[in-house]
């Protein structure tokens, strides 16, 4: 792909088909769509499908559906992960100074609690070329890690304000190229924002953790970090963010009005009433008039999965 000069804003929504769109995810996607359009943006569409034993037949298509009928049009075409192998090997290939194979077992890793100890890193130098797994298409034998330090990696979110993290310390040398054979979260969604030239990144707070993970590999790859605005995320009575795994309601299209009223009531944007059930294209159209990010809450608590 060979890079156009691009605008000072480009947005983008990135649900992993794990399931239908729910209130939580359609805030986000009302979110990240208003914060664009306000800022002469555009918005962009991605479908993670990246980790096809977590996805849900049918579920891509019937997000795509929802978008459509909630009024949330997007530019150019939607982009599908599981198209884009060669993209994330060649990404791979410009960190392999960086990487190496891990071969720790579940067992191993379990002791560690979440942070890797560095236990199989070497220096490139030190590797095999066999174990150099960059250039294959298919499952390496191993895991491939990347190295971190323990730099602080600071970011003033547009939304939570100043975050940091001492990779090294918080959550050790990360993978890339999982032994299965599937490429990392971390490194689809960099690779992808790169290609995409994102510069703005409006999603759930329960990524913020993530951000100086990406933040480190834009700047191994030498690419300017986007700006990043984590939302408030919908967390049910028991504080567990509404998923597929704590049975979240599908959004109804047929009540796509209610769904974005309830969704610009969260950001503190509410309607005014006589918009509460005008057409989606409409409401979105005073919510990006009256868009301010100032206003949208750091956090929210509902009682159950329905608006209220
Ligand atoms: N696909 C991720 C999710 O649905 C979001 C990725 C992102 O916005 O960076 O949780
Ligand atoms: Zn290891």
């Amino acid at each position: 792909m060979t890079k156009q000069p691009h605008p000072s804003y480009i947005g983008r929504f990135a649900p992993s088909p794990t399931g239908l769109l729910h209130h939580g995810s359609l805030l986000t996607a009302v979110a990240s769509f208003v914060d664009a359009r306000a800022h002469q943006g555009s918005w962009l569409v991605r479908m993670e499908d990246l980790d096809p034993p977590r996805e849900e037949p049918g579920a891509a298509a019937a997000i795509i559906k929802s978008l459509e009928a909630h009024g949330l049009e997007w530019d150019d075409t939607v982009l599908f992960q599981s198209q884009r192998s060669n993209v994330y090997q060649e990404t791979l290939s410009k960190l392999s100074g960086w990487t190496y194979p891990c071969d720790c077992t579940r067992a191993r890793l379990k002791t560690l609690n979440g942070i890797y100890d560095g236990h199989c890193r070497r220096s490139p130098a030190q590797q095999q070329p066999s174990s150099l797994s960059t250039a294959c298409s298919t499952a390496p034998a191993t895991a491939l890690r990347i190295r971190v330090n323990d730099t602080p990696i600071v970011i003033e979110d547009l939304i939570q304000g100043h975050y940091q993290q001492q990779l090294l310390s918080g959550v050790g040398d990360f993978i890339l190229h999982r032994k299965d054979g599937l490429f990392a979260y971390q490194l689809a969604v960099v690779a992808d924002d790169i290609a995409q030239n994102i510069t703005h990144i409006i999603r759930g707070s329960d990524l913020l953790d993530n951000t100086p993970r990406q933040c480190w590999l834009f700047d191994l790859l030498k690419q300017p970090r986007p700006v990043f605005g984590h939302l408030p995320v919908i967390v049910n009575s028991a504080g567990q963010k509404l998923s597929k795994q704590t049975f979240a309601t599908p959004i109804n299209n047929s009540e796509a009005s209610a769904n974005i009223a309830a969704a610009l009531h969260r950001l503190n944007h509410t309607l005014p009433t006589q918009l509460i059930s005008a057409p989606c294209p409409e409401q979105l159209a005073w919510a990006i008039a009256h868009w301010q990010r100032e206003r949208i809450p750091k956090t929210m608590t509902i009682a159950s999965n329905k608006p209220t």
